[in-house]
C-alpha cells in the first residue's frame, strides 16, 4: 500500500509550493488507496514555533488536506533517531570521529592549499575502537568512497552522485542530538513511506539519504522531486509574486476547490486538462504527468479556474465558504434576512465571480439595509430627472407581479415614455437598489431584495 507524507519545517507560514507539495502527496496517496501522513520537521528548536506548526496545520484544513492519524513530532523522536545512529555504529557503518573544529578546519585549509579536494576525511573512520579517547565525538557515517550513488527519480530520472563527493556525514552530533539528515531516514523508514514526493531543493539530500538506508539495510522510498515554482516572469518565487503564506491566498477570496485544481496544475498536467474536479484530480493524478521544468505562477490562470469552481459549485456548499471567508475577513455574521438574499442571489453571482472578495462585493446589494449608502459615482447617476423618474417607477412597479417579466414591462415603458434606453434608466435605479454603479443586473436584484425593500429603497431617492 501506499504511504506518503508532508514534512514540513514549522518555521513560518505554509506557502505556496509547500501548499502543492502536500497537495501531490495527499493526491497520491488518496487516489490509491494509501495512507498520508503529516510529519512536523521540529529539530530546529530555535526557529520552530508552535504557531508555525498552527498555521501549517490551518492552512492544510482550509485546502481541504487531510492526513491520516495524529501529526507526529520529529523532535519526539530523537530518542529513537540515536538508537538507530547506535545501531549503525554497532554494526560497523558508522564511526565516532573525535575531530575537533580545529582539527577539521585544518585538514581542509590543508586541502585547499594542496589542491586537493576539501571535503573533510576523518583520520577516526578506520581508527581501531581501543583506540577512541575519553572525548566528545560525532558519529559520522561510514559512507562509500568509491563508485556512486544513484537516485532513480520519478521525475529528474536516474541522478548520479560520485561518492567521492560526498562525505561522511554527521549522524548524530556531540550533544547527542540527530542530524537532519537521520532524522528524515528513520522517520521514513518507521512510517512505512513508499513514496517520497518534495521539492528539488532536496535532491542532493535523496543521495545522502540513499546511503543511510543502504548503510540499514532498508528498502529505498521511490523519490519524486519536483521543478520549484516559478514567478510569472520565470524567476525565483519571491514574495512579490505571490511568496506568501496559504491563508493570503484565502484573504484574496480564492475558493479552496479551485485553489487545489489549480495547485494541482502547477507543474503537473493531464492532457490538456485544466479544469477539473476532486474526484478527477484523484484518479488522473500520478508521477509521469509531473513536468521537469519549473512551473511558473499565474495568477489570471488562478482566477479562471477559481470563477469556474464557484460557477459549478451548488448553492448549499457556498454557503459555509462564503460565510468563512466573511468570517476571516472580520466582517460581522449574516443575519437571517442577509443570508436569505445572499442565497436567493448565488445562482447568478457565481456565474462572474472569480474570488469570494469578486462575489461578496457584486452582493453587497444583498447583505446592505436602508438607507442604503451611496458612493461618489453612483450619486452622479441620481440627479433630479433620475430621482423623479424613479418616482414616477414606484406607481407601476407597486402593481407589478413580482415576476422578471412585468419588472421589465413597467421600466420599460417608462424608458420608453422618456425616450431613454434601459440602460440610462438602470443607472438611478441601481444606484437606488445598491449604491453602486457596478452591480448585478437591477432585474436580479430587485427579484432577489422582494417588493417591498426595493420599493423602499427607490422610494427612498424618487423625488
Ligand atoms: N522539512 C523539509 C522542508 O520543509 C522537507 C523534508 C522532506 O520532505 O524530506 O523542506
Amino acid at each position: 500500500p501506499v504511504v506518503t507524507r508532508f514534512a514540513p519545517s514549522p518555521t513560518g507560514y505554509l506557502h505556496i509550493g509547500g501548499a502543492r507539495t502536500a497537495l501531490f502527496n495527499w493526491l497520491y496517496a488518496r487516489g490509491r488507496g494509501g495512507r498520508f501522513l503529516l510529519r512536523i520537521e521540529d529539530t530546529d528548536r530555535e526557529r520552530s514555533t508552535p504557531e508555525a506548526t498552527a498555521a501549517i496545520l490551518k492552512g492544510l484544513e482550509w485546502l481541504g488536506i487531510d492526513w491520516d492519524g495524529e501529526p507526529i513530532s520529529q523532535f519526539a523522536r530523537r530518542d529513537r533517531h540515536a538508537e538507530v545512529a547506535q545501531e549503525m555504529l554497532a554494526r560497523g557503518n558508522a564511526y565516532k570521529c573525535f575531530a575537533t573544529q580545529e582539527e577539521i578546519a585544518a585538514f581542509r585549509e590543508a586541502a585547499k592549499a594542496e589542491g586537493r579536494s576539501t571535503l573533510y576525511q576523518s583520520p577516526w573512520r578506520d581508527a581501531a575502537p581501543e583506540t577512541h579517547p575519553d572525548a566528545p565525538f560525532v558519529i559520522r557515517l561510514k559512507a562509500p568512497r568509491d563508485g556512486a550513488t544513484v537516485i532513480e527519480d520519478a521525475v529528474q530520472g536516474p541522478v548520479t552522485f560520485r561518492n567521492d563527493q560526498l562525505d561522511d556525514m554527521v549522524l548524530l552530533r556531540s550533544d547527542g542530538t540527530p542530524t537532519y539528515m537521520l532524522a528524515v531516514v528513520v522517520d521514513d523508514h518507521d512510517m512505512g513511506v513508499t513514496h517520497v514526493i518534495r521539492g528539488d531543493d532536496h535532491l542532493t539530500n535523496a543521495a545522502r539519504q540513499a546511503q543511510i538506508y543502504a548503510a540499514m539495510g532498508w528498502d529505498i522510498p521511490v523519490f519524486a522531486h519536483i521543478p520549484l515554482i516559478h514567478g510569472p516572469d520565470g524567476k525565483k518565487l519571491s514574495k512579490r509574486h505571490g511568496a506568501v503564506g496559504l491563508e493570503e491566498y484565502q484573504a484574496m477570496g480564492y475558493p479552496a476547490a479551485g485553489m487545489r485544481n489549480y495547485l494541482c496544475r502547477l507543474g503537473w498536467s493531464h492532457g490538456d486538462d485544466e479544469f477539473f474536479t476532486d474526484a478527477q484530480a484523484r484518479d488522473w493524478f500520478d508521477l509521469p504527468g509531473i513536468g521537469r521544468a519549473p512551473a511558473r505562477l499565474d495568477f489570471k490562470k488562478l482566477a479562471n479556474i477559481c470563477g469556474q469552481h464557484l460557477s459549478a459549485s451548488a448553492e448549499t456548499d457556498l454557503m459555509p465558504e462564503i460565510e468563512a471567508y466573511l468570517a476571516a475577513t472580520g466582517a460581522p455574521a449574516l443575519d437571517e434576512t442577509q443570508r436569505n438574499r445572499l442565497f436567493a442571489a448565488l445562482p447568478f453571482l457565481k456565474q462572474s465571480a472569480k474570488t469570494f472578495v469578486d462575489l461578496v462585493e457584486k452582493a453587497r446589494f444583498a447583505t446592505i439595509s436602508r438607507p442604503v449608502d451611496i458612493d461618489e459615482k453612483a450619486a452622479k447617476a441620481l440627479d433630479a430627472v433620475s430621482r423623479g423618474i424613479l418616482g414616477e417607477l414606484t406607481q407601476p412597479l407597486q402593481s407589478a407581479s413580482w415576476s422578471r417579466e412585468e419588472l421589465e414591462t413597467a421600466v420599460g415603458t417608462i424608458a420608453e415614455m422618456h425616450g431613454l434606453g434601459l440602460g440610462k434608466i438602470a443607472a438611478p435605479l441601481r444606484a437606488a437598489l445598491a449604491g453602486r454603479t457596478a452591480t448585478p443586473s437591477v432585474f436580479d436584484m430587485m427579484l432577489v431584495l422582494g417588493r417591498e425593500e426595493s420599493l423602499g429603497r427607490l422610494s427612498d431617492q424618487a423625488s
